[in-house]
């Protein structure tokens, strides 16, 4: 493994700033009414270290919309209170080659919800945390994962909430269709309502960075010192990500980064290098799978520069 310097990260970082900054292409998303608002031209990158440090440029204590990039939190917490044969027999690890909101992931997958990662499985994933049937309860631990592995709490962005709730059709026939097939394990409102909730939490780069450093480091969290989840999980979470962290670009992403991450509409994308760093980039305009153009461009350009990569070792 190499060593990096947090001297020439820190460079490196500015570098991928500045040459990526005024990278053209993409558009807000515009299917939640409230992200078409949010100022395009905003960028961020930070990257954690499991010393503690955290190295950033631009716009990274900017709180935009975590969106899917909840569905890993929640995956960590359903790890957390279930394990990891639970989680795959009843919501499944696999890459699902398909947009995030799709519902032909749960019909391809035989009925299941195939991942925890896109829509359908995330839902289910909000209907498997505990306790069960007791929607402020669920919310309180969902809400405290999170804090956990950013390192302090998020806030919800209500307007964004309201936004995404009064548009979620889409989402409403996916928790009705995983009812369809027994693949959802507590009341279908309530879970899609702690899944819209979720994805509406305001989040920093900063944040995002460090929630990536702790599953790096292996549950232990660089900024709190706090061992969020047992370290024998982090490659498990890892899996899930490199598996279906870009939806049906995935492959396209993991071949040209080396990186696994998860993107969110909100502009997001959080990488993790297991046992290196975290890194998350922010940039509201997406590509057509709804991944962020210049978070991408940045996490590319950094990765390769450092010359790391999972599936090289280095
Ligand atoms: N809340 C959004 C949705 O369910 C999240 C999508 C995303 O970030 N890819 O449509």
């Amino acid at each position: 493994k190499k060593t990096i310097s947090v001297a020439a990260l820190k460079s490196l970082v500015n570098e991928a700033y500045e040459q990526v900054k005024s990278a053209k292409g993409g558009a807000n998303a515009d299917y939640i009414p409230y992200l078409a608002n949010v100022p395009s031209d905003l960028f961020g990158i930070a990257v954690s270290l499991p010393g503690g440090e955290i190295i950033e440029a631009g716009d990274t204590r900017y709180v935009f919309g975590i969106e899917s990039i909840s569905k890993v939190h929640t995956a960590v917490l359903v790890l957390r209170q279930s394990g990891p044969e639970k989680l795959l027999e009843k919501i499944g690890a696999d890459a699902t080659g398909l947009p995030f909101n799709s519902i032909m992931a749960i019909l391809l997958e035989k009925d299941h919800p195939s991942t925890p990662l896109v829509n359908s499985g995330a839902i289910a994933a909000c209907s498997m945390v505990g306790p069960t049937a007791d929607a402020d309860a669920k919310w309180k631990a969902i809400e405290e994962n999170m804090a956990d592995l950013c390192g302090s709490p998020l806030v919800l962005l209500e307007e964004l909430y309201r936004s995404e709730t009064a548009t979620n059709f889409n989402n409403k026939s996916i928790a009705w269709l995983l009812k369809n097939y027994n693949r959802i394990y507590d009341d279908p409102d309530m879970a899609l309502d702690l899944y819209t909730r979720q994805c509406s939490m305001g989040v920093t780069a900063r944040q995002l960075a460090v929630a990536g450093c702790t599953i790096a480091n292996y549950g232990l969290n660089p900024s709190t010192g706090k061992q969020v989840f047992d370290r024998a999980l982090a490659p498990k979470i890892v899996a899930l990500i490199a598996a279906v962290g870009f939806y049906e670009h995935t492959g396209d992403w993991m071949y040209t980064s080396g990186i696994p991450a998860k993107t969110g509409v909100g502009g997001g994308v959080m990488g993790v290098l297991p046992g290196g760093f975290g890194i998350a980039a922010f940039a509201p305009p997406l590509d057509d799978a709804g991944n962020s153009v210049k978070a991408q461009q940045a996490v590319r350009y950094i990765a390769r520069h450092l010359g790391v990569n999972v599936y090289s070792g280095d």
